[in-house]
């Protein structure tokens, strides 16, 4: 971290922030536009009233014209209401667009995850930069988030800078008359310039300071976000309900307490932060402080000698001292802003890494044909695939035809490469080597969204929605409810819908509604199977949801989904023999390729096969299959 933002210039560090701005705006324009309205509105407005209240002050100062004092009153009232009343209506605008930011930049990364290539989100590297974005996010509000800030504040300190100059131009342009003597030095161009330069430097060296002492929160990051990971886990260790039983009976909480009351934590009151603030963060932002002060020190002087030498009245003095000092606050903004997004731009460097990301896998465009005969063949013809970063080949020239209607078993030990054959299948990667024909043509050519259609899949670690049974079975919002029931019958789940009262509306789990229902981990099989049937796709695979259950039980699930697979061509995987030997055609795995492939009769009896010593090796578990 510390590198990239050593090596990032200042032109980079703004292009990189221009660009994250604009990302806002594409994705968000009316959260972006009603809060840059909004703040410089309510950063001009005020100089109206500074204006007004100028113009009054001299009027009564001077020559107390009743008719006027009326008429300015009445615009400076007018005014006020106008401009309350539009203020109020940006608000309004800016806070509706502008309610939960977190959510809306929570939403840029997952739309990105959505949209990526299977083998990005599965890799580590991946979810490092995750991780990373969200860790910087979390300990020090770095990255997109930061950007809500960046551009209102540039907004209006852009604005203030701009409303406060104008009204003070005339303070350095108003001439002390001739007769005022030594006076007359404050219209020498000089000395003129000499105080706006010492007034732009006090400006410019106040928010540097504080940008500075700001700074330490970057430099120490890795420290903070390991104080806020040791927070977030051991201080939060109660939220964490999967812990609950482990922490009770080790009393782990106790140990946890060691950590969060760790006073030399990056956090506690001995630690890295406590020391910085004590040290030079402090002093930094003293100074920063102090030196804001001398700065209206010299405005105060320079307004107030040209006043007393007569260059103009009581309403341009407050008039200048306010605009003046806007001025200051502006130029120190959006110093310190700019500094902001220095800092930010290494953390936003993050974010772009992620979310350029490329899709690599190349997008066909052919449809995929819907045929009512069902007649799709799948071929694998000489595949080999090593996952990205991998050293070895996970499968290793693998030849394989389904023929419509089939029951496939794909059985072999675990690690073979029976999930990457699935994944294969259904283009979550590319082979390395070879390639996957359907019917007769690669399947790259296909429409990635198109060629899915085809595949419904029970995976090993399948999950399921806290949401509505029926919702989750046909994976739609509207849905045709004959068919969802009809799939939960077939699928054995219809004695435990009985015993549901909200029937297809009932909630799984508790998480989104208290009358959810918690279901076991059988049923929620069954729901998934009943989905599978639900999307009707000509292929269904059985990936091992059935790891947790013994090996009897995996048997009678596969057997009874035979059943109901009906016409399609069915695909079951698993390492245990006896799940799958009702099949038409076992293909066995082992490290990669497949070394057998035959019914169970054929195989079982060759002596010498790897099945056969499989066979035997697990049959002592369940002699009565
Ligand atoms: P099975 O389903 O037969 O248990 P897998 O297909 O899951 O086997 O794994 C085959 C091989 O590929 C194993 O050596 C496994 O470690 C490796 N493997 C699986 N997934 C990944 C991955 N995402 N990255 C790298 N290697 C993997």
């Amino acid at each position: 971290m510390k590198d990239s933002k050593d090596h990032m210039s200042f032109s980079e560090a703004m292009a990189i922030n221009r660009r994250a701005i604009l990302l806002l705006y594409r994705r968000y324009p009316q959260m972006v536009v009603s809060r840059l309205a909004c703040d410089v509105w309510n950063a001009v407005t005020p100089f109206a009233g500074i204006w007004l209240s100028a113009l009054i002050i001299d009027e009564l100062t001077g020559s107390r014209d009743g008719g006027r004092l009326k008429f300015l009153a009445l615009v400076a009232l007018a005014s006020a209401a106008a401009i309350g009343l539009i203020s109020a209506v940006l608000t309004k605008w800016s806070n509706t667009h502008n309610t939960s930011p977190w959510h809306k930049f929570e939403k840029i990364y997952s739309e990105k995850l959505l949209k990526m290539d299977f083998a990005d989100i599965d890799s580590t590297k991946t979810h490092e930069l995750l991780s990373a974005i969200r860790q910087n996010q979390d300990s020090g509000g770095w990255g997109l988030i930061r950007m809500e800030r960046v551009y209102k504040n540039l907004a209006s300190s852009v604005s203030t800078l701009l409303g406060g100059v104008a009204l003070t131009v005339t303070l350095f342009t108003s001439r002390v008359p001739e007769s005022a003597g030594a006076y007359t030095i404050l219209n020498h161009p000089l000395f003129i310039l000499l105080v706006a330069a010492v007034m732009l430097a006090v400006t410019y060296i106040a928010p540097v300071l504080a940008n500075k002492a700001g700074s330490y929160w970057a430099l120490h990051i890795e420290e903070h976000k390991m104080g806020n990971r040791l927070f977030g886990f051991f201080a939060l260790i109660g939220f964490k309900n999967n812990l609950a039983a482990d922490v009770r009976i080790y009393r782990q909480d106790i140990t946890c307490k060691k950590y969060i009351d760790n006073d030399k934590d990056a956090f506690g009151s001995r630690g890295l932060f406590a020391k910085l603030a004590k040290g030079p963060m402090g002093l930094y932002s003293a100074a920063s402080a102090g030196i804001s002060v001398i700065f209206t020190g010299i405005v105060y002087v320079f307004v107030c000698l040209k006043a007393v030498a007569g260059a103009f009245g009581l309403g341009a003095v407050t008039q200048y001292v306010a605009s003046i000092t806007k001025v200051s606050n502006g130029m120190s903004t959006l110093i310190a802003t700019v500094g902001e997004m220095r800092n930010n731009a290494p953390f936003l460097a993050q974010v772009f890494a992620f979310l350029d990301i490329p899709n690599n896998m190349y997008q066909g465009s052919l449809t995929v044909e819907k045929r009512n005969d069902r007649n799709y063949e799948v071929e694998f013809r000489n595949v080999s695939f090593k996952y990205p970063g991998s050293e070895n080949d996970s499968l290793r020239g693998v030849n394989m035809k389904f023929k419509v209607g089939e029951r496939l078993a794909v059985v072999g030990m675990n690690g073979s490469g029976k999930t990457t054959f699935i994944k294969l299948l259904c283009r979550l990667y590319d082979p390395t080597e070879g390639e996957i024909l359907l019917n007769g043509i690669n399947i790259k050519k296909y429409n990635y969204l198109d060629y899915m259609m085809i595949f419904s899949v029970v995976f090993q670690d399948f999950k399921l929605f806290a949401l509505k049974l029926g919702e989750n079975v046909s994976s739609k919002v509207d849905y045709d409810k004959g068919l969802a029931l009809d799939c939960l019958e077939k699928a054995g789940f219809g004695e435990r819908l009985q015993e549901m009262q909200g029937g297809l509306d009932t909630y799984l789990y508790t998480d989104y509604n208290k009358d959810g229902v918690n279901i076991s981990g059988g049923e929620a099989q069954k729901i998934a199977i009943a989905r599978t049937l639900y999307k009707n796709a000509p292929f269904i695979i059985l990936d091992e949801p059935t790891a947790a259950l013994d090996p009897i039980a995996e048997a009678e699930i596969y057997s009874k989904f035979d059943e109901i697979a009906g016409d399609k061509t069915a695909i079951y995987i698993s390492h245990r023999l006896s799940s799958c030997k009702f099949c038409d055609e076992i293909a066995v795995f082992h490290d990669g390729s497949v070394i057998q492939q035959g019914t169970h009769e054929e195989l079982v009896s060759d002596e010498s096969g790897k099945y056969y010593e499989l066979w035997h090796a697990q049959a002592q578990y369940y002699t009565e299959l």
